[in-house]
């Protein structure tokens, strides 16, 4: 049993569509916290099955930092689509991947 920490995210599920909002990650403080997406490592996981049909939805998190010290708003993309909107210090911007290779079979 590992350590891990849920991840304030909210994305459908790429198989049936439901919401998914139970996120977690082992490339964060693993101490059970509740983490910004911009929190976890560069290159970690984001993670979490669908309580609906089982799918695995499985990212990717890459973040792109500013050359400059600034506080702002920054814009998370999924596919072309902004979905999130964070105030993480020296973030450029935030790609997600689609990292889940395998199928359900159920
Ligand atoms: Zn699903």
């Amino acid at each position: 049993m590992g350590f891990f920490d849920y991840v304030r995210f909210e994305y459908p599920c790429k198989k049936c569509g439901t919401v998914l909002t139970d996120w977690q990650t082992k490339d964060g403080l693993m101490a059970i916290e509740t983490l910004e997406i911009g929190d976890i490592n560069n290159g970690g996981l984001i993670y979490t099955s669908c309580d609906n049909c089982n799918m695995w939805n499985q990212y990717k998190v890459t973040i792109n930092y500013n050359n400059d010290d600034i506080q702002g708003y920054v814009s998370v993309y999924i596919n072309g689509k902004k979905i999130y909107n964070s105030t993480q210090k020296m973030i450029s911007n935030i790609v997600l991947e689609d990292t889940a290779d395998f199928e359900d079979n159920a």
